[in-house]
């Protein structure tokens, strides 16, 4: 923990206590532990988990994250920093050996107050909680690993974040970056295979007398969450995951080659275990998968990125039972893993390991010191949003004309080329697109910039200020420029109108830039309205045979909006994240004058049908996902609209015995390969991540987890995971030191912190 050091603007102090629905446990209680050395001969060590906190630095809102459920079906308020602070103290009082890591998606947050501002604020805030380490979870990558090691991680100035280049935190020093530091085992450069961090970091604890054993963290990162479809914001076209039980054993391996045998894992991806946070019924998810045959000496997995909570005992492939938990989101939850160190052997007694979830409820006074940071910046983001950043000449509307264009769609497809041309020798954007109202899912463009005097502080006529700019375009998507044939593009405009069941046709305009120009007659058949021959681009006319450099919204390349033609794409690269670069491109316009339209046009005097943009809840309101609802419901994944959709689980094979959520975003089918990373985990069963069907789930968690009660017992009557004979002997060959999983990759690792741009690197040994 830091000096507290005053804010620069002081805030009321936010201490005390809080009006609150807690009740039930408020799981305060942790067992007195011996430090170092306990009676028995053993060490204790405690191992303290968050995961998810998305820079929920305020407490949640009761929908938005702000309730779970506990034993019994009793509520509890939950959330918010400066609660969690006054938790972590009290849950790690007392403990010598005290180790407090996070399993990932720290930051990235979603709330306004620290999205608009960098994500910083979040790291401040765990920098004060006292972090010791970190799996890289999805939304670490968002911006991609410069960002995430060198200026978030490190400090190092990130040149392309105005104004927040030279950020300054709450007590008026430069950004520092984190005090811990970031690790994964599963995710590599495609260029040289080469993992993005260290996959695992070794904590040494005091034994007493001066000794110190060391404690190996293995780490873990979703799979294919760089990869695309079933992730938006962290899709990375450079980088690659790969499979996470064989990057675990690997891990395992490699320490106990050094000696270490006190292993955890600390992954950023698990599972789904029944809506109790403390306890759990008939698991499901990758985590448990991991759990069932992972290396024995791994004495605790602990887990995220479902945004769940559960606490349970899993056999081992030898079959002793281990922690298996996983600690919600948005600071809901602590997970506290009691483990006893056995000094001769150096390995944890996994007999005598507990493991409790501890709710972080509101019924205990704020730390102070913390809720003071949270404030600091959750004030700093209202004087942020009423910045004035530009000026416009006209409305920018997403209403549209009779030929179904808008004022705010040409204004924005037109920003999304100048971004992908302002990336150096990757500016290769000939022309862009951008769906105003796709056929499913969202659209990018979530609000209006009227001339007109807003409601917002800062506002005036022909004024657009900062906040305003930030909540009328973007959802934290890459903007992208891809390779796409002049067929697809024209097979993509006529997908504008698409046919449905009912025998219907929906119209889903398109928004094009203004090098683009066609001509179309709704009163063709669909997918003939769009004669190819009136398409130009730059004047000349659409070569369906030519390859084209296009710039969009990664969003709908990955195929969330219902064009399929689109995603018929290859060489992407990356460029902004969509309303950062929006604000930059306003900055920089100063003034701003709404486009021509004319870009479209009807070839009769038929026009396409009118619309109404939807009223949307904005990119920063968005709907919580279900998270304690059974899988039978389509949490998590496959809700294409929803921002939380690149949490959805992405498989590469159906466990489903009707194979029906393979048309479901996130299953990898859409008109695309499998990436080469996914298919090489060849191993049935998977689970059903985005499976709609409650038979669906049936069958799959029948076939991985087969009636196996026997195991009850051992597990101290919690809910059992069989391991099948295949994914244990499948685990034996990838944790065999020289086997041809072994020997066949090319792993190496950053030995020594990154310095500059390119760190050190070694073969991992
Ligand atoms: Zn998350
Ligand atoms: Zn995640």
């Amino acid at each position: 923990m830091h000096t507290p050091i005053s804010r620069r603007t002081v805030l009321a102090a936010s201490g005390g206590l809080a009006a609150g629905v807690a009740v039930g446990p408020t799981a305060l209680s942790t067992a007195a532990a011996a430090d170092p050395a306990s009676t028995n001969g053993y060490i204790d060590v405690q191992l303290v988990n968050i995961t998810d906190l998305h820079g929920y630095l305020q407490p949640p809102a009761d929908n938005d994250g702000g309730i779970i459920t506990g034993a019994g079906g009793v509520k509890l308020q939950v959330g918010g920093v400066g609660y969690l602070a006054t938790h972590l103290k009290r849950i790690r009082e007392g403990h010598a050996n005290s180790i407090l890591c996070s399993s990932g998606d720290n930051f990235s947050g979603w709330p306004y107050y620290v999205d608009s501002q960098n994500n910083e604020p979040t790291i401040e805030v765990l920098n004060a909680l006292g972090l010791r380490f970190s799996s890289v979870g999805n939304h670490e990558l968002d911006k991609g690993t410069d960002f995430l090691f060198q200026h978030m991680q490190d400090g190092h100035r990130y040149p392309y974040d105005e104004p927040f280049v030279d950020f300054v935190d709450s007590t008026g020093r430069r950004f520092h970056g984190a005090d811990w530091k970031y690790y994964t085992g599963n995710v590599v450069y495609r260029d040289g295979n080469r993992l993005i961090a260290p996959a695992y970091n070794i904590e040494y604890v005091d034994a007493g007398h001066g000794r110190r054993i060391p404690v190996g963290f293995i780490h873990l990162t979703v799979e294919g969450c760089v990869e695309g479809p079933g992730f938006n914001c962290s899709y990375q076209p450079t980088l690659a995951t790969t499979d996470l039980i064989a990057a675990a054993n690997r891990s395992a391996a490699a320490l106990q080659r050094r000696g270490v045998r006190a292993l955890v894992v600390v992954m950023h991806q698990g599972g789904y275990a029944g809506p109790d946070f403390n306890s759990g019924t008939n698991p499901t998810g990758p985590a448990f998968d991991l759990a069932a045959v992972a290396d024995p000496d791994i004495a605790a997995i602990v887990t995220g990125h479902w945004h769940c909570r559960f606490n349970m005992m899993v056999p081992g492939p030898d079959g002793v039972p281990r922690p298996v938990t996983e600690a919600g989101c948005y600071g809901q939850v602590i997970t506290e893993v009691g483990l006893k160190l056995d000094p001769t052997t150096g390995r944890f007694v996994r007999e005598l390991t507990t493991a409790t979830n501890h709710a972080v409820t509101r019924d205990v006074p704020a730390d102070p010191q913390v809720q003071d940071i949270a404030d600091y910046w959750s004030a700093a983001s209202d004087r942020l949003a009423a910045t004035r950043i530009a000026r416009q000449t006209g409305d920018l509307v997403r209403t549209p004309n009779d030929d179904g264009e808008s004022t705010f769609g040409n204004f924005v497809a037109d920003f999304i080329v100048w971004d992908a041309r302002q990336d150096g020798p990757r500016a290769t954007a000939e022309f862009g697109f951008l769906p105003v109202l796709p056929p499913k899912g969202r659209s990018a463009l979530a609000g209006d910039l009227r001339y007109a005097k807003g409601t917002g502080a800062g506002d005036d006529d022909g004024v657009i200020c900062y906040g305003e700019a930030w909540k009328s375009y973007g959802f934290d998507s890459p903007i992208v420029t891809v390779t796409m044939t002049g067929d697809a593009f024209h097979r993509g405009l006529e997908q504008q109108w698409q046919t449905q069941a009912d025998g219907t046709v929906q119209y889903a305009p398109v928004a094009v830039s203004q090098q683009v120009r066609y001509v179309y007659d709704v009163t063709k058949p669909v997918g003939q309205r769009v004669d190819p021959a009136t398409v130009t681009i730059d004047g000349q006319p659409l070569d369906l045979g030519r390859s084209y450099r296009v710039a969009t919204n990664a969003y709908t390349v990955l195929a969330y909006d219902g064009y399929p033609a689109f995603t018929e794409y290859t060489d992407a690269v990356r460029h902004s994240l969509d309303h950062e670069g929006f604000i930059r491109y306003l900055r920089l316009r100063t003034v701003v004058t709404p486009p021509a339209l004319g870009r479209a046009r009807s070839a009769t005097t038929q026009h396409a049908p009118s619309y109404t943009p939807p009223p949307q809840p904005g990119p920063h309101a968005r709907p919580e996902p279900p998270a304690s609802a059974p899988p039978t419901e389509p949490r998590l994944a496959a809700r294409p609209g929803y921002r939380g959709v690149d949490h959805g689980v992405v498989w590469t094979e159906c466990a489903c015995p009707t194979g029906q959520h393979h048309d479901q975003p996130g299953m990898a089918r859409v008109g695309r390969p499998i990436p080469a990373a996914w298919s090489s985990q060849s191993w049935p069963p998977r689970p059903v991540g985005s499976v709609t069907s409650a038979a669906c789930v049936a069958a799959a968690s029948a076939r991985r987890y087969p009636a196996g009660s026997a195991a009850a017992s051992a597990s101290g009557g919690r809910s059992p995971v069989t391991p099948s004979a295949r994914n244990a002997s499948r685990c034996r060959t990838s944790a065999s030191p020289g086997t041809s999983n072994e020997s066949q990759a090319t792993w190496a690792v950053r030995s020594v912190e990154p310095s500059g741009t390119g760190g050190t690197c070694r073969p991992c040994r």
